[in-house]
């Protein structure tokens, strides 16, 4: 226990100096579906975006079977998989992995299984890799009053933090999003840090858990697709927040807002401003945060602009 003690004891100091200074963030290239993969029962098929996967990256799943499917279940290392059914393709179901950006590397069994309408059952099994992923580290040496949060600080940030965790924990069991998922900067493309390590005076912290995206203070944030703002306050690291639920276990979140213009239950549509860029919270700069949680896993939340960039509009929840 005091190891582990004190391991949380070094990362809360390592957060607390958190800068988001920028570093060049390596992406997977996400291409069209790729792989036939997996033992699936006669007549059903099952694919992947990627043959494998990597820390903190998303895979998307594909079910097609020989008649239409009135549920679908996947379970992936303990964790469930949320599916939903896209607009004209009743046979088909798509699902999202979250791989967290500090799963062990290795290989984990999905399993897929569902109904047909008029009662037939089908299931699938593939194993997916999971290799270690390629994540920036940045060494610094900085004064102890920057690394030394009061014990006050320490205990709101982990109330924070259980917050948070309950927050990511519930599953909304709608899909509350509606087509493409977007980048929440107009004119913005890319960002940086996403899994950083930083190693402050020696100690290593906990990784940078979303990515930067550059901004002005005042630009206007846009949510990234449609769902329901489940947090809009202030925080200790992550200065102002939102955090909005679009469903089946996918939350994005936006840190360090100069000002934040949302609440708490607002039903938001793709695109909607919910608060502008700024530099609250344990920062040295403007610019935005922009987190994706699925299921749990924080992944780098460009992979879903990607992944679901081509997904049908109007669809069937
Ligand atoms: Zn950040």
């Amino acid at each position: 226990m005091k190891s582990q003690d004190g391991a949380a004891a070094r990362r809360r100091q390592m957060s607390f100096a958190l800068m988001c200074m920028a570093a060049t963030a390596v992406l997977l290239p996400a291409g069209a579906m790729a792989k036939d993969t997996g033992a699936c029962t006669p007549g059903t098929t099952l694919r992947l975006s990627a043959p494998e996967s990597s820390q903190g990256s998303l895979l998307l799943i594909e079910v097609k079977s020989a008649k239409p499917l009135v549920e679908v279940q996947g379970d992936w290392d303990r964790r469930s998989v949320p599916f939903w059914r896209e607009v004209a393709s009743e046979a088909q179901r798509k699902g999202l992995v979250g791989v967290d950006l500090e799963k062990e590397p290795g290989e984990y069994e999905l399993k897929v299984t569902g109904e047909m309408a008029g009662g037939g059952k089908i299931s699938c099994m593939a194993r997916v890799t999971v290799r270690k992923g390629r994540f920036a580290t940045e060494k610094l040496q900085v004064g102890k009053q920057f690394v030394e949060p009061s014990p006050e600080q320490i205990k709101r940030a982990d109330e924070e933090r259980q917050k948070l965790r309950d927050i990511f924990d519930h599953v909304t069991p709608e899909r509350l999003w509606d087509g493409k998922f977007r980048i929440p900067l107009d004119g913005v493309t890319t960002g940086s840090n996403f899994g950083r390590r930083r190693i402050l005076n020696g100690n290593p912290g906990s990784p940078h858990g979303g990515m930067d995206l550059p901004g002005a203070t005042g630009t206007p944030v846009h949510a990234a697709q449609r769902g329901r703002v489940v947090l809009a306050e202030e925080l200790f690291f992550a200065g102002n927040t939102v955090v909005v639920d679009h469903g089946l276990g996918i939350y994005t979140l936006y840190g360090h807002l100069s000002e934040i213009d949302a609440k708490v239950g607002d039903a938001l549509e793709a695109g909607t401003v919910l608060g502008k860029v700024g530099a609250t919270g344990r920062v040295t700069g403007p610019h935005l945060h922009w987190g994706l949680t699925v299921e749990r896993a924080r992944v780098n939340p460009l992979q879903l602009v990607t992944l679901l960039g081509n997904s049908s509009g109007n669809a069937a929840r």
